[in-house]
C-alpha cells in the first residue's frame, strides 16, 4: 500500500489538495501557470500535504515542453489523476475521435463507446510523457457516470475518482463503486473546499470541523490561479492569492497538530 493509499483510506484528520490543471480553455497564460506551478507543489510538500494532479493533455504537453515531469515526481509528494474536457483536446487526440463535438462540454454527454475512445487516448498520453502511474480521476466540470466509471476499471490503473458528488453532473448512481470514490469535501453543490471561494476564516472554520469530525478535507483549486498575477484573480474578485490561504489553513492546521 502506497503512503497515499494509506493516509486517505485511514480513519483520522488528514488534509490533501487537488489540482484541476486545466490547459488553454481556462490557462489563458498557461506557460506562465505552468511555471508558477511548483511554488504550490513546494508549499504543500515542505507541510507533509499530498497534491493531486488531476491533468489535461494539453497541460501535459506544456509539463514537457518545460522539462518539468521528472523533476515534479521527484521532488514533491504528488499523485497523478486525468482529467478531461472532451471539447479542448490536442489536435493528435481529436483526430483519433472523429465523432467529438464542440458543443459537447461533458465527458458523460458521450456514449460508452467514446467515452472510452476519448479515455484511452487521454491515459495513453499522459503515459506516454512518463506522467505514471496515474491514479485517479477527475472529469471536467465534475462530469462522469457510470459508463466512465466501468471503462477506468477495465481499461486503466485508475482506482479512484474525486468529484462533488453533490453536483448534478456527478451521474454515479449505485454505491458498489468499482473504484473507490474520495470526493471533495462539500456540503453541497456549490459549498466546497475550494480555495478560491472563500476567504482564510471560512476555509479554517471548515477545516475545525473536520479535525473535530475526525474526517479528510481533499480541497480542490485550478492551474489559472497559479500565477497570483493572472486575471482570474481581477475577474472574479479572488482578493487573497491561494498561497496565502494556503498558509493560513497549513499553519493552523500545524497549530491543531502540535497540540
Ligand atoms: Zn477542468
Amino acid at each position: 500500500m502506497s503512503d497515499f493509499s494509506r493516509r486517505i483510506t485511514h480513519s483520522k484528520f488528514d488534509f490533501f489538495l487537488s489540482v484541476d490543471c486545466e490547459g488553454p480553455i481556462f490557462d489563458k497564460n498557461l506557460e506562465n501557470n505552468v511555471l508558477n506551478m511548483e511554488r504550490f507543489l513546494k508549499l504543500n510538500t515542505e507541510n507533509d500535504i499530498y497534491t493531486l494532479l488531476f491533468i489535461t493533455p494539453y497541460f501535459a504537453m506544456k509539463l514537457d515542453e518545460l522539462n518539468l515531469i521528472e523533476k515534479i515526481k521527484n521532488e514533491y509528494l504528488v499523485v497523478f489523476g486525468l482529467h478531461i474536457h472532451p471539447n479542448n483536446l490536442p489536435e493528435h487526440i481529436q483526430e483519433k475521435c472523429s465523432f467529438l463535438r464542440d458543443d459537447l462540454h461533458l465527458l458523460a454527454d458521450y456514449n460508452y463507446h467514446e467515452q472510452k475512445e476519448i479515455i484511452n487516448n487521454c491515459y495513453e498520453y499522459l503515459h506516454k510523457l512518463s506522467i505514471n502511474p496515474i491514479e485517479g480521476f477527475r472529469g471536467g466540470y465534475f462530469s462522469i457516470d457510470n459508463n466512465t466509471v466501468d471503462i477506468l476499471k477495465k481499461n486503466t490503473d485508475i482506482y479512484f475518482e474525486s468529484h462533488n458528488i453533490h453536483r448534478k453532473e456527478y451521474k454515479v448512481i449505485n454505491a458498489n463503486h468499482l473504484i473507490s470514490s474520495y470526493p471533495v469535501y462539500s456540503k453541497d453543490a456549490y459549498n466546497e473546499f475550494r480555495l478560491e471561494y472563500f476567504e482564510s476564516e471560512k476555509l479554517i472554520s471548515i477545516i475545525n470541523d473536520a479535525l473535530l469530525n475526525n474526517s479528510k478535507v481533499i480541497g480542490i483549486t485550478h492551474s489559472y490561479l497559479f500565477d497570483d498575477k493572472d486575471f482570474h484573480y481581477k475577474r472574479d474578485g479572488i482578493g487573497q492569492s491561494i498561497y496565502s490561504r494556503l498558509n493560513d489553513i497549513l499553519r493552523y492546521i500545524k497549530f491543531k497538530n502540535s497540540k
